[in-house]
């Protein structure tokens, strides 16, 4: 059932011809402030990295259904007043049925096309027991057919490449992905990883399963030594322990433990391009400049593709 607002999304690019179109796509994740400051560091990296001239960039959806007013002004305001491709992702957490509805008409209404449906995570503790709401819906597959018969919109979906933490073994993580898929997914997004060799595991088994969406690679530079920690927590695997023992060697020296982030990185984009990966998703954690630093170390004929 289409909704009968998107009458401007035509005229939009879909991410899931770009990500397919041959040459690798280069996007940006940004996630919704909170506060005024927030706002401003916010934008400043968005007009920075525009001169860039990315392909594509995203707008990520408050964890527990939070900032949903957020996502959808800051993606009008992208689609708006940038000449950025702009994506809302939208999780299914604490929404029925009708609300979901509500946000997809405003994401069309406001002439975006793309939108990245994931489930989300349950509110408190990411690892809680996720109950859906009444009316809700319960997998992200759900989510993408919603998406799907409202409109002409292009929908991108979660990859992970050690497992999605609630999965019981990789094969039926790999299964329910691959279903997830051919629910109507034009492209996947992965979570963070630091080693090349577990994205192209996952891409493979996706592949022996009977998958054939592409998969765009989602990264993010380590800058600090806490960023490591943290990228545990979400990417759901320990850091890569050769990986770690480079950066614990410089660990006294921020500046070190910075440059050796953005130099692995781009190795590994760099690897990653080489491999043939439809594009690279960067997380930028709203700031600019070492995305910039990344890309700027990439090999020139890479970057040129994204311009
Ligand atoms: P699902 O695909 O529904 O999977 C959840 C679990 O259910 C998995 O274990 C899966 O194997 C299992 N499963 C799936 N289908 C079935 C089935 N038919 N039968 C049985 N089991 C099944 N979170 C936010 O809150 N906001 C964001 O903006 C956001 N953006 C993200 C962007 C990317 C690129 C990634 C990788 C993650 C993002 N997340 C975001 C996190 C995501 O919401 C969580 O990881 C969530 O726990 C899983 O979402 P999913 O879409 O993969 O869920």
């Amino acid at each position: 059932m289409a909704l009968g607002l998107p009458s401007r999304l035509p005229a939009t690019p879909a991410i899931g011809e770009l990500v397919r179109g041959g040459a690798p796509t280069f996007s940006f994740e940004f996630f919704p402030p909170k506060t005024p400051e927030g706002e401003r560091l916010l934008w400043r990296a968005i007009r920075e990295l525009e001169s860039l001239r990315p392909s594509f960039v995203s707008i990520t959806y408050g964890a527990g259904g939070t900032t949903r007013d957020t996502t959808v002004a800051v993606t009008e305001r992208v689609a708006t007043e940038t000449t950025l491709l702009p994506m809302a992702h939208l999780t299914a957490v604490n929404h029925s049925v009708a609300e979901l509805r509500n946000v997809i008409g405003r994401l069309a209404g406001a002439g975006i096309r793309n939108v990245l449906a994931v489930r989300g995570d349950p509110p408190g503790d990411p690892m809680g027991e996720w109950v859906e709401h009444p009316s809700g819906l319960r997998y992200a597959e759900d989510l993408v057919r919603l998406v799907k018969e409202a409109g002409d919109f292009s929908v991108g979906v979660a990859a992970f490449p050690y497992k999605h933490p609630r999965s019981a073994d990789v094969e039926t993580d790999t299964a329910h992905f691959v279903r997830k898929c051919q629910s109507g997914a034009d492209f996947a997004i992965t979570q963070m990883f630091f080693d090349a060799d577990d994205y192209l595991r996952l891409r493979d088994r996706v592949v022996a399963a009977g998958g054939d969406t592409p998969i765009v690679p989602g990264v993010m530079p380590v800058t600090r030594m806490a960023t490591i920690e943290r990228s545990s927590q979400l990417s759901g695997a320990p850091f890569p322990p050769a990986l770690l023992a480079r950066f614990e060697a410089v660990a006294g020296d921020e500046a070190s433990v910075r440059e050796l982030g953005i130099e692995t990185c781009a190795d590994m984009c760099a690897r990653l391009l080489a491999e043939g990966v439809p594009g690279i998703h960067f997380i930028t954690l709203n700031r600019s400049t070492a995305t910039r630093e990344v890309w700027q170390l990439l090999a020139p004929s890479d970057v040129a593709a994204a311009a």
